[in-house]
């Protein structure tokens, strides 16, 4: 298996400016865990993208 960025394996904020096809490319990320919520505080919208999605999974 092929894994060179193994900082973050996932995610799915595709909003953010670091992600790249569900990657993480920020070298250095900070998570805030609150309950059972991953909530990633590097997280930076796309300057192109006006969507408002975090890491909170909205799938019940
Ligand atoms: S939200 Fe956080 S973990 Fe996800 S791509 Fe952006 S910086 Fe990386």
């Amino acid at each position: 298996m092929d894994d060179d960025k193994s900082m973050v394996s996932r995610c799915d904020a595709t909003t953010c400016r670091f992600n790249d096809d569900m990657n993480c490319t920020a070298g250095q990320i900070e998570v805030s865990m609150s309950g059972q919520t991953a909530q990633c505080l590097t997280f930076s919208p796309t300057e192109s993208m006006s969507d408002t999605q975090g890491l909170s999974a909205d799938n019940h």
